[in-house]
């Protein structure tokens, strides 16, 4: 459940510092290091799963939690109303740094794709 060499698992668990948006049970949010919007949250499950390939291993109330909190994180930052993307890097071809599956919540400016 717990990845030793794991920097997401390390903010879930307190060893490693992040900016805290929100904290519960099963699922975290913490501001990203590297924002790129001036909005740039990342919602975690604190259960280590490396990407969507593992999602099988979450339980499904985590799962949909993960959404949920993307939701409260947006209304938390005033970027609900103006709008805001969610996003999943999976893999190489979408620039996956941290193999802790991770929800990317941007806002706070007009986006575009990709
Ligand atoms: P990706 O795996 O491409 O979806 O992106 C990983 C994200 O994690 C990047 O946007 C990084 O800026 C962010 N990141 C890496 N290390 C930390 C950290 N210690 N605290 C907060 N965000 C981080
Ligand atoms: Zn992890």
């Amino acid at each position: 459940m717990v990845e030793p060499d794991c920097i997401f698992c390390k903010i879930a668990g307190g060893q490693l510092d992040a900016e805290m948006v929100h904290e519960e049970e099963e699922v975290v949010a913490f501001k990203d290091i590297n924002g790129q919007a001036p909005a740039h949250v990342l919602v975690i499950p604190r259960r280590h799963v490396p990407n969507l390939e593992a999602m099988a291993d979450l339980p499904d109330a985590v799962a949909k939690r993960l959404f949920e909190v993307s939701s409260e994180v947006a209304k938390k930052l005033g970027i609900d109303e103006g709008g805001y993307a969610v996003r999943i890097n999976n893999g190489p071809d979408a620039g996956q740094e941290v193999f802790h599956l991770h929800l990317h919540v941007l806002g706070g400016r007009k986006l575009g794709m990709p």
